[in-house]
């Protein structure tokens, strides 16, 4: 995983390389396919304690991160999300000095975490947050409502953003901790790649504060963790160009192998020169990320933004050499084929990242 990207790494990430290797073809790989929202639910509890019990949900550094995520999505892309997940859930807890017992518990794999920040009118605008946070004591009462949240329904706890009564724009919007018990789960939402997704209510619900600036604690979770979606969109391309590589080898017709025609080669080398290109990216980022650079969100949305896209290519291609056979509903391509589109989407969308992109040169 490392060889070529030597310059953003240290000796010691490649011990890294070949234990997250072999975790995620050992271990993971038994969490490859849920075939269904129940399938996925089951298994989102189980596949946290495992990597709880590997230690793999304590603090990491960027590049271990990556590496991790790298190739858990090239075996299975759901494993990956609920990895991403629980990072999305022990980041803020982290970072606002929270010392209750779900942090312990979630980086040891005991308690299934969630981070509920997107609703109905607030998506990519996360300021527009509606969801009311009213004292009450010593505590808060939230009221609201939240969608397209991963894990839904089965987390332990929620990492909950909600505006102060009366408050306006994205200085009004703290962070709080909810209990699962205070929590109404609404129904889930079935996306075509097998996911814990739904729509949760807060009715006079019991919470934390975490942190009043939720909004910038927001920003730094996501800031945090987006890199790493640039990592698993390169451990799923990866794995869809090593499938075609294998069909086009083997593959006849017209007499030779489709590795022969230059039409294929071409494709290949295209999917080879998209894939290269989103790991110097994301690797890039996430060295500057442990040099522990003030600024590099420019670059970390250049990561995202590329590679999630390029994934969605090499992935289409790969499902283009392999013809008919890459969309039987048993074809890894296939799987990841519905998996990566969600990447273009969560943690900021592609044109937010654009943007990002541009207010940073503009600045
Ligand atoms: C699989 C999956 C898991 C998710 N898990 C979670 C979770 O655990 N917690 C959570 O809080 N959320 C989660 N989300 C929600 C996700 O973060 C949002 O879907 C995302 O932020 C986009 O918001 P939206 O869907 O409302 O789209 P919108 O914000 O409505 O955007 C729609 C389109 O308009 C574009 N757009 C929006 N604003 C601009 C602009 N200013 N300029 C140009 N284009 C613009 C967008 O790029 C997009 O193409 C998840 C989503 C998915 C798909």
């Amino acid at each position: 995983m490392i060889d070529g990207l030597e310059a953003f790494f240290e000796t010691r990430h490649r011990e890294v390389a070949e234990e997250v290797t072999h975790f995620a073809v050992g271990p993971m790989g038994a969490y490859a396919t849920a075939h269904d929202d129940d399938e996925a639910r089951a298994q989102t509890p189980e596949a946290i304690r495992l990597m709880g019990r590997s230690g793999w949900l304590q603090p990491q550094d960027s590049r271990t991160l990556c590496l991790f995520r790298e190739a858990v999505a090239a075996v299975s892309p759901l494993a990956d999300a609920v990895f991403a997940i629980q990072g999305l859930a022990t980041v803020p807890l982290r970072l606002s000095g929270y010392d209750g017992p779900w942090l312990e518990r979630a980086s040891l794999g005991l308690a299934v975490g969630g981070f509920a920040m997107t609703e109905p009118e607030a998506g990519s605008d996360v300021a527009n947050i509606q969801t009311i946070a009213r004292a009450d004591g010593d505590g808060w009462r939230l009221n609201g409502q939240k969608w397209l949240i991963s894990n839904a329904g089965i987390a332990d706890y929620y990492v909950v953003f909600a505006r102060f009564e009366g408050s306006q724009g994205s200085r009004g919007i703290g962070a709080f901790l909810v209990e699962r018990e205070e929590v109404h789960f609404a129904g889930p939402q079935v996306l075509s790649a097998p996911h814990p997704l739904g729509q949760l209510e807060f009715r006079d619900s019991q919470a934390v504060l975490l942190e009043r600036e939720g909004f910038k604690l927001g920003m730094r979770t996501l800031d945090t963790m987006r890199v790493s979606v640039a990592a698993a969109a390169c451990g799923m391309a990866g794995r869809a160009l090593q499938e075609a590589l294998e069909h086009a080898r083997s593959r006849r017709q017209f007499g030779q192998a489709l590795s022969e025609f230059q039409l294929i080669q071409a494709k290949l080398a295209q999917m080879a020169l998209a894939l290269e290109t989103s790991r110097l990216l994301t690797y890039r980022a996430a060295w500057q990320r442990d040099q522990g650079r003030e600024r590099n969100t420019r670059e970390v949305a250049m990561a995202k933004a590329h590679a999630t896209e390029q994934a969605q290519f090499v992935i289409d291609s790969a499902m283009q050499i392999l013809g008919g056979r890459g969309m039987l509903a048993d074809s890894p391509v296939e799987h990841l084929y519905r998996a990566v589109r969600a990447l273009r989407i969560y943690e900021g969308t592609t044109e937010v990242q654009y943007l990002i992109i541009a207010k940073d040169l503009l600045r």
